[in-house]
């Protein structure tokens, strides 16, 4: 589905369920402003991911939004090299900062942590959803219920 068809898409969804006119469906949906989760402060240093410079994510990311949601969600896409933690090597950080934290764990012979907190996120307050394209796996850094009140305007 190309972008434009999404948003036509999104825009018959959004008529159908607020009895609102095209034009008018179609402008609410283009007024929604765009929000993200703050990001961590970027890992300094010579133990820094040299991909992302200690980012943890790549320079692109997806736009989300329901049909009648108030805003978009704007989602990084994790870092493929470091996996997200903004680590290169692995020192210091833990299996819950990646993008697939359980068979990241296994992988680098972590241990598991114990789930606590928010039930969802593990209290880290975003989700890691997998996506892809023609170019293979990748995954988007998507906010957490929980963590609606900590949103920023995207830039
Ligand atoms: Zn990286
Ligand atoms: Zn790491
Ligand atoms: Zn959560």
């Amino acid at each position: 589905m190309t972008k434009d068809s999404a948003r036509k898409e999104q825009v018959r969804v959004r008529m159908e369920r607020t009895g609102e006119k095209y034009t008018q469906a179609a402008r609410a949906l283009e007024a929604r402003p765009r929000l993200m989760l703050p990001l961590p402060e970027p890992v300094a240093g010579p133990g820094a991911c040299p991909e992302c410079a200690g980012t943890g994510v790549g320079e692109w990311a997806a736009v989300f939004a329901e049909p009648d949601a108030s805003a978009e969600l704007v989602c990084p896409v994790f870092c493929g090299s470091c996996h997200g933690c903004g680590r290169r090597p692995h020192l210091g950080c833990r299996p819950l900062d990646h993008d697939d934290a359980l068979l990241w764990a296994e992988d680098e012979g972590f241990e598991t942590e114990p789930v606590q907190q928010c039930p969802s996120c593990w209290g880290r307050r975003w989700n890691s959803c997998q996506s892809f394209d023609a170019d293979g796996v990748y995954y988007l850094r998507v906010p957490c219920g929980c963590s609606a009140g900590l949103l920023v305007a995207a830039p």
